[in-house]
């Protein structure tokens, strides 16, 4: 039988598309988050720290996201009905999530709780964590507890959800693990629960700072674009087609993660620290260029750190990153199909490379690139002190 046609709705078409608008306004998250680190790829770790590429949704995930954050409230509110169970969702310390932070604070967490009073072991505090899933999944969680056992399920059932776990009991010294599933809707839900693994925190504490501290992106998982975790990455352009990642600071080879503060990154160029707003608006900054290793397809075959440029080659082609010649905006737009010598040759200034070509444009006051203003964030708002200087590409003479 021939498919029957789809009837559209305008109405709720237009529905997704203000929930697709405002759900990819999100910035990109300033840490990188113990909720992904379990990730195998680590190459597309580096390059989420870095924020190299643009993430966006459709409305079928952004829903997806909404009714897994709404279950976890339901979910909650399941469990307090229960006698003798006491669940704790905000941190009475500080008035807002159970949060944890390594690294000089570039490595984070949020867990969803702690519990105590389940009946399976009443007396023993546990991190709380609850995910809601679809059908498929929730039957693979239960498969994994018959055949694996429950406490071995979570580790075979994800790796990532069970990495988060492994750290959420590390940081905040809970010896076991309630992780609550539950299908689309809150419908149905599986529990397991898992014991404090010493080892593989240390062995993830360890990803993570290796992540943090790379100056260059991390081991392919795969070589093959065509292999199924590639697939789905979010930086498979990028990482397997040749595309430039976006720019801002964290893909400039002046920006570097410091291990002393809280979440703080510096600008060797401009000697100063960045504060995350600034660091969004590094495309503005004409100073900014590529972390070498970021333009795949050319190689590094020289540089000049007074004149903050870097000259590539890519078959017969050269060209440069700085100095007088390209901006990483233009190498950005022309992209590896343009860093062809027929269109390098039309945009060349009329020296050749090594040829008075040493001299960085040095920022002005009045520039053009002085930085729009920006939503503020929470992460922001704390380090409002740094944020609140002008942009340092806009002050430095
Ligand atoms: S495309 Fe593949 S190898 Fe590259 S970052 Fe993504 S998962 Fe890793
Ligand atoms: S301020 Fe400019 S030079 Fe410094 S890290 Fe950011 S983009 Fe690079």
């Amino acid at each position: 039988m021939a498919e029957l046609p789809t009837v559209l709705d305008p109405t709720l078409q237009a529905v997704d598309a203000a929930l697709e608008a405002s759900g990819n306004a999100e910035p990109h998250r300033p840490y990188l988050g113990m909720s992904e680190i379990g990730r195998p790829c680590q190459r597309a770790l580096w390059y989420g720290f870095r924020w190299c590429s643009v993430k966006s949704f459709d409305a079928t995930t952004l829903k997806r996201f909404a009714d897994g954050h709404h279950g976890e409230d339901v979910q909650a509110d399941r469990l307090r009905m229960v006698d003798g169970i006491e669940l704790l969702t905000i941190d009475p310390r500080t008035g807002g999530q159970f949060g944890f932070a390594d690294h000089g604070r570039h490595f984070r967490g949020h867990m969803d709780g702690r519990i105590k009073g389940i009946l399976q072991a009443p007396a023993t505090l546990h991190v709380w964590e609850h995910k809601q899933t679809d059908e498929k999944k929730l039957k693979a969680l239960e498969k994994a507890k018959q055949e694996h056992g429950e406490k071995a399920a979570l580790a075979q059932w994800d790796e990532v959800y069970s990495a988060q776990a492994v750290l959420y009991m590390h940081y905040s010294g809970m010896k076991r693990h309630y992780l609550t599933c539950a299908s689309s809707g809150g419908r149905k839900t599986v529990s397991v629960r898992s014991n404090a693994a010493p080892d593989k925190a240390k062995a993830l504490k360890a990803k993570a700072l290796r992540i943090i501290q790379s100056d260059v992106p991390l081991t392919r998982i795969s070589e093959k674009p065509d292999w199924y975790q590639c697939k789905w990455c979010d930086h498979q352009a990028i990482c397997h087609e040749g595309e430039l990642p976006e720019i801002n600071c964290r893909t400039c080879v002046h920006a570097t993660p410091e291990l002393d503060g809280n979440g703080r990154w510096s600008c060797a160029h401009f000697g100063c620290d960045l504060s995350t707003k600034h660091q969004r608006q590094g495309g503005e900054c004409p100073e900014h260029r590529y972390i070498p290793a970021l333009i795949h397809f050319a190689e590094a075959v020289d540089a000049d750190q007074a004149g903050n440029w870097v000259e590539y080659r890519a078959g017969e082609t050269t060209f440069r990153n700085g100095g007088n010649y390209y901006t990483s905006a233009e190498i950005k737009a022309l992209g590896r199909a343009g860093l062809v010598p027929e269109v390098l040759d039309i945009k060349k200034p009329s020296a050749a490379p090594g040829a008075n070509q040493n001299q960085s444009q040095p920022p002005s006051t009045s520039a053009p690139w002085l930085p729009a203003e920006s939503a503020a964030t929470t992460e922001e708002t704390k380090t409002a002190a740094l944020a609140s200087v002008p942009a340092p590409w806009a002050v430095k003479g």
